[in-house]
């Protein structure tokens, strides 16, 4: 049985906490797209972490985490990553790293902090990980997968030599940057090759075994639907697809395995980098204050701490995001934070060029799109630590209820608290 863990907006919706909670029912947890340029924060008995690359159910001894053939693997912040939880406490995990997964390469965090200096104020407000030049590398059949570490030092020069030809041009003439030469980023390699070596595994086959095992699978997905390079606000997206069905292909398993598909959806909005965002609130102040009692301690980047752009909930694109993430059931979180306010306004539809839609649409359009906005009553009372729906206050069962009908899909979790236990599951 496979589940998904997939986000419907920009990301940062709390994906991690609903794969943490899941993960205790879960044998195998995957990580299938992205890289380090997105965190999840966990929040559990052993303290709260800052998870870029590993997923979410490493808490869990009984867990294999796994890493996929879709994931940009930065090796050394896996590696940080695998230390900073275990000097914390946690129990070593029991890790797999695709021998198909590809390498983010020294150059492609150059490439990526060069870039986006070259386009000074036009930049796509990247977070300097490395992850454009890495899909463009791995689509343009020049980047390294993880097997190849495990190559003769003849046939992996060879490459590299070959790929620096091109990149050497570009740090010298376009860039103005120093050159790099493969002898460095070959010894720079065979670290990496060190350090994975005892995780490598082919994962699909691994996959394929433990499905036939009756075995249950949950697939993490890293941002959300808006971000998606095919379906999302194209060019301020990410470079990897973002939906639940590209997770089939992000691990190596048949699409038809994945029978639920949980969109995790916040009750307000946030987004990080450039980039349309209709339901924005405008009035600094009223985003600062949503912002710092966002999330848990506040809605800054897990991986940059750069403050979120802060907004309403919006039902046209998170209808939109639910839609192409093929939702069964969605997690509607961080509901707790809203307990502050008199009021709060919901964006309903988009006016554009004078008339009202609540289909989402392409961005070209999406630059034009005025929020329009239904305004409900807060209901002003902290709801963290109620186990169920009947016990929520009136209001906030009114509000949840409003957004599940314009979203058109069920919300079967609530989550009211950024620890585990913080959850209201809800028969529909
Ligand atoms: P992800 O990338 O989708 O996992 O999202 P983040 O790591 O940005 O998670 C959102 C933040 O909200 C984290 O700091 C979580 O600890 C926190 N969080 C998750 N669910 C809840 C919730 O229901 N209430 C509150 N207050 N915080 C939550």
């Amino acid at each position: 049985m496979v589940k998904a863990i997939v986000g419907a907006n920009w990301g940062d919706e709390g994906k991690g906490k609903i794969t943490d909670t899941l993960a205790e029912k879960a044998d195998i947890v995957v990580r299938f797209q992205g890289g380090a340029n997105a965190g999840h924060t966990i929040k559990n008995a052993y303290g709260k972490f800052a998870l870029h690359t590993l997923p979410s159910g490493v808490f869990y001894g009984h867990t294999t985490s796994i890493i996929g053939n879709g994931v940009a693997l930065n090796v050394p912040i896996l590696f940080n990553e695998i230390k900073d939880i275990v000097d914390k406490g946690v129990p070593m995990p029991k890790i797999l790293i695709s021998d198909r997964a590809q390498i983010i390469m020294p150059y492609h965090i150059l490439f990526d902090k060069y870039e986006e200096e070259r386009l000074a104020g036009k930049s796509f407000g990247s977070t300097k990980s490395g992850i454009a030049p890495f899909y463009s590398d791995k689509f343009a059949k020049i980047g390294f997968q993880v097997s190849d570490l495990f190559d003769t030092k003849e046939a992996i020069m060879d490459r590299l030599e070959r790929v620096l030809v091109q990149k050497n041009i570009l740090l010298e003439h376009l860039y103005h940057k120093p050159t790099l030469n493969a002898e460095d980023i070959y010894n720079e390699l065979m670290q990496y090759k060190e350090m994975v070596a005892p995780y490598v595994c082919d994962v699909a086959l691994f996959l394929d075994k433990a499905l036939k095992e009756g075995k249950t699978v949950l697939l993490e997905g890293q941002l959300g639907t808006l971000k998606d390079t095919d379906h999302g606000i194209y060019p301020m997206v990410t470079s990897s697809n973002t939906l639940a069905s590209y997770g089939a292909v992000g691990c190596g398993i048949p699409p038809y395995e994945i029978k639920q598909i949980v969109t995790v959806c916040k009750a307000y909005s946030s987004a990080v980098g450039a980039g349309e965002f209709v339901s924005e609130i405008l009035d600094e102040a009223v985003a600062d204050e949503l912002r710092r009692r966002g999330g848990d301690g506040g809605e800054y980047g897990a991986t940059t701490g750069r403050p979120r752009r802060m907004g309403w909930f919006d039902c046209v694109a998170s209808k939109y995001g639910l839609r192409l993430q093929g939702t069964t059931d969605v997690a509607f979180t961080v509901l707790d934070v809203l307990g502050y306010l008199d009021e709060i306004p919901v964006c309903v539809g988009y006016e554009i060029d004078g008339e009202v839609t609540t289909d989402f649409p392409v961005t070209r359009l999406l630059k034009k799109a005025k929020p329009v906005y239904e305004t409900l009553p807060g209901w002003k009372e902290d709801i963290r630590g109620i186990k169920e729906y009947d016990k929520l206050p009136e209001n906030c069962r009114k509000y949840i209820e409003f957004i599940e009908e314009r979203i058109g899909y069920p919300i079967t979790m609530i989550s009211n608290g950024p620890a585990r236990e913080d959850i209201i599951y809800r028969k529909k």
